[in-house]
């Protein structure tokens, strides 16, 4: 897999700024869930501003924009990779051990693609329906999680954000994370598991769409999340629950579920999911 050197910061940035701007009346009806600390993505002493009631897509840094599963998730690979203490991502990536991680990441932007992107070993992807796996599309490189063009045994960290339930095929993703994986390598990711004002985890995944035909058949009234690359939004395919982790042991990982559970948030809880290959 050839370093990916797309540099798609820029634009993103922007977009966090207008996007800022724009959800400033928002912002300000929400002061009340406003909260403050260090951020451990750009590990600076923070303001985390709430623009919504879903706690788990806002209390976005000021300075870097990380918004609460994208924090959590770089909670976790300092809990896990960090030798010398590292409090945030942006130390994190300095440390040499770390650095010496084969890194794939399937976002191109963002703010973990912003530091992740520093590490020699790192390549990132995004998704696009009309180009192959592995091939650029307009200066990003595409990758399907269903069938990835790595080699065997080539990553030590698959990241990937949301992402989990719009893929057609999840187990084919999860038997791609284990082959691409060098043994003890993990697939870390944050995926969806609560409904809107249920103030528990799904206990078991529900499928919304039936692709076992080969052709997409709803089973549920379709579902939409938004999506930076698509003003049409994604189509969810699976709501995921906590059989999640039966389901990845049975493809070889041993698996660990970190929750948080977010009060006042219309989203319950974030779940970061940490499967090592065994
Ligand atoms: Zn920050």
């Amino acid at each position: 897999m050839a370093p990916g050197s797309v540099d798609r910061q820029k634009r993103p940035e922007l977009r966090a700024r207008v996007r800022r701007l724009l959800n400033l009346p928002r912002t300000l009806r929400h002061r009340a869930l406003h909260e403050t600390g260090i951020c451990s993505v750009c590990g600076r002493d923070s303001r985390f501003l709430a623009h919504s009631d879903n706690l788990k897509e806002s209390l976005c840094c000021v300075h870097c924009d990380a918004w609460t599963r994208v924090r959590m998730i770089a909670d976790v690979l300092l809990g896990i990779y960090s030798r010398a203490g590292a409090r945030s991502l942006s130390a994190l990536v300095d440390e040499e051990a770390f650095r010496a991680l084969s890194i794939y990441e399937a976002q191109a932007s963002g703010p973990l693609h912003a530091l992740l992107r520093k590490c020699p070993a790192y390549v990132c992807s995004e998704y696009f329906a009309d180009t192959a796996p592995g091939t650029m599309h307009e200066g990003v490189r595409c990758e399907d999680l269903q069938a990835l063009s790595c080699d065997d045994a080539s990553l030590d960290l698959i990241l990937h954000s949301s992402v989990l339930e719009h893929i057609p095929r999840p187990d084919d993703a999860f038997r791609e994370a284990h082959r691409v994986l060098r043994p003890s390598g993990r697939l870390i990711f944050e995926v969806p598991m609560t409904d809107r004002g249920n103030p528990n985890l799904r206990p078991k995944s529900v499928v919304r769409v039936d692709t076992s035909s080969g052709r997409a058949v709803h089973l549920l009234e379709p579902a939409y999340h938004d999506d930076p690359l698509d003003p049409q939004g994604v189509l969810v395919y699976t709501d995921f629950g906590l059989d999640i982790e039966p389901r990845l042991s049975r493809f070889g990982f041993d698996v660990e579920l970190v929750v948080r559970r977010l009060e006042s948030s219309t989203m319950s809880h974030a779940v970061v999911v940490v499967a090592r290959k065994m």
